[in-house]
């Protein structure tokens, strides 16, 4: 069993209300058929809303920064939504941990599920390497991390 950002098997919760269905393998969404996937979205279960204004993590730092509190989240409109992010990241940590499962299945830029790129937080789509803060902090207790596109 395995836990998947929620966005890609087609759930419309990312920020402009859409999915990233488009960017789901086949393989894994003939998995998720097989019910062997269980869909998060961190920023859901970290209280915010859908719609929502996008955020980045600031000053070209990554996930790992924010749960060490090196910087902020910080929203289009320059709302500090790093409670929301920190809450999130942990949520998913508690169903993984209740559930026993050790893989998580991310996407790539997201503030929160993004896998080895994240945008620097000056809105401009200038990408950095480094982590959201789910993913940070998942792999902070030892799940392993994958992305799974066409
Ligand atoms: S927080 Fe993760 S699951 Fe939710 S919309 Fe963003 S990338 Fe998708």
């Amino acid at each position: 069993m395995r836990l998947c950002s929620a966005c890609l098997l087609g759930l419309e919760c990312r920020y402009n209300g859409k999915s990233n269905l488009e960017k789901a393998s086949e393989q894994l969404l003939q998995e998720f058929r097989n019910e062997n996937i269980i869909p998060v979205c961190p920023e859901q279960l970290g209280g915010l809303p859908t719609p929502r204004t996008p955020s980045e993590i600031q000053g070209g730092m990554s996930g790992e920064d924010v749960l060490d509190g090196r910087c902020k989240v910080i929203s289009k409109n320059g709302e500090d939504v790093t409670p929301q992010f920190i809450k999130g990241a942990y949520e998913v940590l508690k169903i993984a941990q209740s559930l026993g499962i050790k893989e998580y299945i991310g996407v790539q830029k997201s503030p929160s599920c993004g896998c080895g790129k994240t945008y620097d937080g000056t809105f401009t789509k200038t990408l950095i390497d480094g982590d959201g803060v789910t993913v940070a902090l998942l792999k902070r207790n030892g799940m392993s991390i994958k992305i799974a596109y066409n």
